[in-house]
């Protein structure tokens, strides 16, 4: 399966924001956007001149990228299918993202980051509506239901991150049951239920220039 292996704290660093992509790491002192807030590399300290329009509306893109863990190709496809759809482009692209399933393991808080929610996919440690899923981008629906499986249950990393959230509640389009280590699609969201720091209609000028 194709995914980034690269860095994921040089990718905040070019960004000048944390992403959040390393899970407990991100909220300590430990994260790199805290101990250096400059561009990675040589050159990370020198003073930019200000970015064209394009320049900004690729940096967006890479961000959305960064953030979901999606390789080019799969993102422009997933543009393509947003913008057949009926309705906002940026909007359909946002909510494609979301239904990810590794995005929807990470949102229930079955995994402290999406990276680690992909490894689990891929462990087979989850399953759809009863039935082992381990392809990451699988796109949910309404009213599925996703699970953490029985055997896996047990993964102390697992209960940690679920008992985690359970405290402080999931996006609202999502119901979680963390005794059972379920959780059900409840609608697909709108663009106000979705706390991702992107601008999608950069993403949408940049693939229409
Ligand atoms: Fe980004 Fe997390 Fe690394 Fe901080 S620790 S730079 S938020 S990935």
């Amino acid at each position: 399966m194709a995914t980034y292996h690269g860095p994921r704290c040089k990718l905040c660093r070019r960004q000048g924001m944390k992403l959040f992509l390393k899970g407990q790491r991100c909220s300590t002192d430990k994260c790199a956007v805290e101990r250096r807030s400059y561009g990675p590399g040589q050159h990370g300290q020198r003073r930019r001149r200000r970015p064209s329009d394009y320049g900004i509306q690729l940096k967006e893109k890479q961000k959305a990228r960064a953030i979901y863990g999606v390789l080019e190709r799969q993102f422009k496809r997933y543009y393509k299918e947003a913008d057949r759809q009926k309705g906002v482009t940026g909007e359909n692209l946002m909510r494609l993202l979301e239904r990810r399933l590794d995005n929807i393991v990470y949102r229930l808080g079955f995994a402290a980051s999406r990276s680690a929610a992909r490894e689990m996919i891929i462990h087979g440690h989850i399953e759809v509506n009863g039935r082992k899923v381990d392809i990451p981008s699988y796109l949910v629906k309404l009213g599925d239901e996703v699970g953490v499986r029985e055997r896996s249950q047990s993964n102390l990393e697992v209960r940690m991150s679920v008992d985690a959230k359970s405290g402080v509640g999931t996006v609202e389009w999502l119901e979680l049951d963390p005794k059972n280590f379920k959780g059900r699609i409840l609608e697909m969201p709108s663009r106000d239920q979705i706390p991702s720091p992107v601008n999608e209609q950069l993403i949408v000028n940049f693939y229409s220039r």
